[in-house]
């Protein structure tokens, strides 16, 4: 391609709308444009990168047996009822786009594909003998995030390749799953990026087993602890590990203390001279059902503890029947203005009544995690103002809470349950692929059923495979750039070459140039062939920021019948002579 026939405009500054290196470079080099919020226009560069990366999933995908099709972004709100899925989706958590046409009707804009391909399974899905079946598709998708940002990260439109395969057992979507987790290692790895496959929050779907797939980057949305041998690793939303021993409490005998103005663990282990592993904090959220009901959660953890809202969210989620509802749709601190006034906020004990929860608030539920169960003679709000119990045991003198399970966030520091002698760290990842096994969740609400040996009709099972490849390519940027621009790894680099004439009106520099150019792309090296007529320093600096690996210069070594050789991740500059330039590229570019 040359430059001079091309849209191709870089930027000095940085934009003011970036935050993040990547979303700057991406910008400046002239990559992407936004059109509006979370929306942007892939320009040329761009979208040579997004159809490499494609191109790799794509072989990857094929060989495992999966089979590439193109589903309609444009779905029936019908399909969505049949899942369950249409109130959630554009009332509660309102990620999905909807619309309606000319005669009224609903429809949304595909966030995801589950049900469409769902609904075919359905109708084309007959006997066991069409199945393990895989289908995936490389497609634009639209969700209405609430906070749109980094560029290409979070966009409200987006490119994802997404599968769904349909099995008649568990182990057969488990050895789908497993081709799915080398398949997804494969491509990373081709792609040039450095990662790690971590256990993943399944949240409401349940299912026996998700996965992420986390770019490591500092910018990363994301948390990870892993242990030191790397033998675990798992999204700080899903991971668990063995906290501390607690201190063992000081306060034999049970009475109730006054501490005033004391209303946080901090202050309150201050004031009585005790280990925040001593006190049992409580503390309230507000869960809202998709039936309309809400709840109050009243959640117990030791004090020097921290309550992992996803694990949280997952046990209200469990009791959704109760509620006459399928799912939890929101889960919050509730604003002290909404509150009973007479409410003992700082003084909260497990036994809270029930008589404060009037309004639109019906019920209770009080759940404690593992950790406060064993304490002995610990410290708790006395549910009034200004006074604490101390000397507490469960059972003697409060009740367990009814629900007991593990909704403590894991910390870095933390020893890793797999092995008590390792220690977990944290390191920051961005998300870019997600393997799912989802069971009958889709098949079941939507009647998606087959006929097995032995003529039963039953759910089909189902997995679900997305892999983020417009969030993959600016992902690559955020590993590898420097101060002067995007150094792309050579499988997913828009170009493998720029070629620059320093000066278009030197005849003797622009005719090697189009010769060379001429060669390189008879050898399938791919070719940007900087033709303008700019200044060169303008040139170099514009290819160091646009990232291709190699720039061959035809400068004044012309003379000599040498070309300039430059690398752009070492910055090395060699001089080869002319007949030499293809050979050394092939070689350099397929190590
Ligand atoms: P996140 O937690 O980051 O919102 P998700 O769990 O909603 O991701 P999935 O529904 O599993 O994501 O989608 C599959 C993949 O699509 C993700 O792993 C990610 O790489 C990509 N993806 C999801 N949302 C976006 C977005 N708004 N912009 C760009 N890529 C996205
Ligand atoms: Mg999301």
């Amino acid at each position: 391609m040359r430059l001079s026939q091309t849209l191709f405009v870089t930027l000095r500054e940085d934009p003011a709308e970036a935050e993040i290196p990547s979303h700057k470079l991406l910008l400046r080099a002239g990559y992407i444009r936004r059109i509006g919020s979370g929306v942007y226009a892939y320009l040329p560069l761009m979208w040579r990168v997004l159809k490499k990366i494609s191109q790799i999933t794509r072989e990857e995908m094929d060989a495992t047996g999966a089979v590439e099709c193109l589903l309609p972004q444009l779905q029936p709100s019908e399909i969505w009822r049949e899942s369950g899925r249409w109130d959630t989706y554009t009332k509660a958590e309102g990620i999905m786009f909807s619309l309606l046409d000319r005669q009224d009707r609903q429809w949304g804009l595909g966030p995801t594909h589950e049900e469409v391909i769902t609904t075919i399974a359905k109708e084309l899905i007959r006997s066991y003998r069409q199945l393990p079946l895989h289908l995936y598709q490389i497609q634009t998708k639209f969700r209405d995030e609430i906070r749109p940002r980094f560029g290409l990260m979070r966009g409200r439109e987006f490119i994802m390749k997404d599968g769904y395969s349909f099995h008649d057992s568990t182990q057969s979507l488990q050895e789908t799953y497993q081709k799915m987790d080398q398949a997804y290692r494969n491509i990373l790895t081709r792609c040039g990026l450095s990662f790690r496959a971590v256990e993943a929050d399944s949240g409401a779907i349940g299912g026996s087993g998700s996965q992420e797939f986390m770019v490591l980057a500092d910018a990363g949305e994301d948390e990870i602890l892993y242990s030191e041998d790397g033998a675990y690793a798992a999204n700080v939303e899903k991971a668990v590990s063995l906290a501390n021993a607690a201190v063992t409490s000081s306060f034999i005998e049970f009475a109730k203390l006054a501490t005033p103005n004391v209303e946080s663990i901090e202050a309150l282990s201050e004031f009585l001279g005790i280990s925040a592993s001593t006190i049992v904090k409580t503390v309230l959220y507000e869960a809202a059902y998709d039936s309309g009901i809400k709840v109050l959660a009243l959640v117990c953890i030791r004090g020097d503890q921290l309550i992992n809202e996803v694990k949280l969210q997952n046990e209200l989620v469990k009791l959704s029947a109760n509620y006459q509802a399928k799912t939890v749709v929101s889960l919050k601190i509730p604003d002290a203005a909404s509150l009973d006034k007479k409410l003992p906020l700082g003084y909260l004990g497990p036994d809270l009544s029930s008589d404060y929860f009037i309004g639109s608030v019906q019920q209770i539920v009080r759940l404690a995690d593992h950790t406060v169960v064993s304490l002995v003679g610990f410290v708790v709000g006395a549910n009034e103002h200004g006074h604490h119990l101390v000397g507490v045991n469960w059972g003697e003198n409060m009740q367990i809470p009814e629900i007991v399970a593990d909704i403590r966030r894991a910390l870095p520091g933390d020893r890793a349950i797999n092995d008590p002698s390792q220690f977990l760290r944290s390191a920051r990842g961005i998300e870019v692929g997600h393997i799912f096994q989802l069971g009958t969740k889709y098949s079941q609400a939507m009647n998606a059923n087959y006929t097995n040996e032995q003529g039963e009709n039953l759910p089909l099972i189902m997995g679900c495979y997305g892999l983020g490849v417009s969030r993959l390519a600016q992902a690559a940027i955020e590993q590898s750039y420097d101060k002067n621009g995007i150094i792309w790894p050579v499988a997913i680099a828009p170009y493998h070459v720029i070629l620059v004439v320093p000066n278009v009106s030197e005849q003797e520099q622009m005719k090697v140039a189009q010769e060379l150019y001429c060669q390189l792309n008879q050898a399938g090296i791919e070719t940007l062939f900087d033709d303008r007529d700019e200044r060169a320093g303008v040139k170099f600096k514009d290819a160091e920021l646009i990232g291709i690996p190699y720039r061959l210069v035809t400068g004044k070594s012309l003379q000599e019948g040498l070309v300039e050789l430059v690398e752009r991740k070492s910055g090395n500059v060699e001089k080869i002579p002319l007949s030499q330039v293809i050979s050394t590229l092939q070689t350099r570019l397929s190590s």
